[in-house]
């Protein structure tokens, strides 16, 4: 049975809720169904924190809900989703209460896609990743209802499984990386199923759908987290399947923590930014001093295998190398030929962020990050070589 937490005892609020999805809430209900707002967006609202999206769950079948609202598409395989499609740029999310599949109905294709069924209120719940993810706001008379724990872990600032952790981690395996992203996007910490139940499946991450790995990556940066988490992600031996060609080290954590600093001050991730960041300590490494052209080799030979894997465009892959090259061209100091095309060319100025990024990170001391500000500005005449080799 589950507890339910009439509105008199909660501080969720209605104002709180998009006007488009309590609109979404109340025209399933007056027609006779169940409405929950469900997920991430219960949380966020319980936790006071302004929720990214607003999805909804419903006992109507996608065929009924589109018989209620003009502006609906059925999405997905066999149409088991439906957007409510409100101007040109509001989309509320509404899903029939699904189930587990039964193992007997996991394809052998695609292990980690297949058909959910309809179910319950209940099953849907369980079905479901984390128990704060899986509480339901009832809009029939404001209470919530919680199947699986999740209001206590709420409280207790908690990240804990539905069900057999390491079950759940086999059944999905990118579970393990959304796990340590939503502990420190909150500050809460892991139960203690987590951590070993990580250990014995880490290596399942390796097959998990390239694109769902590339998109949660994404997120990590997006959410300003990335350090932290791939740091995370290390320690509990994850990182390897994940990112196998990374470098782990303190020079790489101490950089996306960098990173995630920009990004928390408003300035929006690039992914050619985040896959620069991910490959500098290894680029550094493979470093001698060389010519550009053996430079451009380091780059690709980073580069390319992450792209092919996880099928990233050659424009952001072209983007991130030209980064790390530019990041050479700074590091090895100032003086050297074709310096001022160089710093004429567009992609110097993304360039400079990376430069800057690692030179606080590493905590460099020096003029040259300096210098080189003052020639991307233009603040210098052309003729002055501030630390190139054998001069003062
Ligand atoms: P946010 O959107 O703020 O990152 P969220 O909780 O909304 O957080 P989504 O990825 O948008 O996360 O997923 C919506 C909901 O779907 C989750 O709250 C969870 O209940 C469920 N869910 C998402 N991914 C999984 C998964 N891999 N396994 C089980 N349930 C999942
Ligand atoms: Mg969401």
């Amino acid at each position: 049975e589950p507890v339910i937490l009439p509105r008199t005892e909660h501080d969720l609020s209605r104002r709180r809720i998009d006007e488009n999805s309590l609109k979404v809430l109340y025209r399933l209900q007056q027609h006779g169904y169940k409405a929950y707002l469900v997920g991430g967006g219960v949380r966020d609202l319980l936790l006071g924190r302004q929720p990214k999206d607003f999805d909804i769950g419903t006992d109507a079948t996608p065929e009924q809900i589109r018989k209620l609202f003009r502006n609906c598409r059925l999405i997905g395989r066999r149409f088991r989703l439906a957007h409510i499609l409100f101007g040109d740029n509001e989309r509320i999310e509404v899903a029939t209460f699904r189930r587990k599949p039964l193992d007997a109905e996991v394809p052998d294709d695609d292990p980690f896609f297949c058909e959910n069924q309809f179910g319950t209120p209940e099953q849907d719940a369980f079905r479901r990743d984390f128990t704060i993810n899986a509480l339901f706001y009832n809009i029939e008379d404001f209470s919530i209802i919680d199947y699986v724990g999740g209001l206590e872990d709420l409280r207790l600032g908690r990240i804990r499984v539905i069900g057999d952790a390491d079950e759940r981690f086999v059944e999905d395996p990118v579970r393990m990386l959304r796990a340590l992203e939503f502990a420190a996007r909150l500050g809460f910490e892991l139960d203690d199923a987590i951590a070993p139940a990580i250990g014995r499946r880490a290596a399942g991450i390796a097959l998990a759908a390239p694109a769902r790995l590339r998109e949660e990556v994404l997120e990590l940066f997006r959410h300003k987290v990335a350090g932290k988490v791939l740091q995370k992600a290390d320690r509990y031996g994850l990182l390897a399947d994940l990112l196998p060609d990374l470098q782990p080290s303190r020079e790489l954590f101490d950089l996306l923590r960098q990173v995630d600093v920009r990004t928390a001050s408003g300035t929006a991730i690039d992914e050619s930014l985040a896959l620069a960041a991910l490959y500098l300590p290894a680029f550094r490494q493979r470093l001698v001093e060389g010519s550009l052209a053996e430079v451009f080799k380091q780059a690709n030979a980073l580069l390319v295998p992450h792209c092919q894997r996880y099928s990233i465009a050659c424009g952001i892959r072209h983007q991130a190398r030209e980064l790390l090259v530019g990041f050479y061209r700074f590091a090895r100091g100032r003086g050297h030929r074709g310096e001022q095309r160089f710093l004429r060319h567009p992609a110097a100025a993304q360039a400079f962020v990376l430069f800057q990024l690692w030179w606080e990170a590493s905590r460099q001391e020096g003029e040259l990050l300096e210098s080189w500000r003052r020639a991307l500005a233009g603040e210098e005449a052309p003729a002055a070589k501030v630390g190139a080799p054998g001069r003062r």
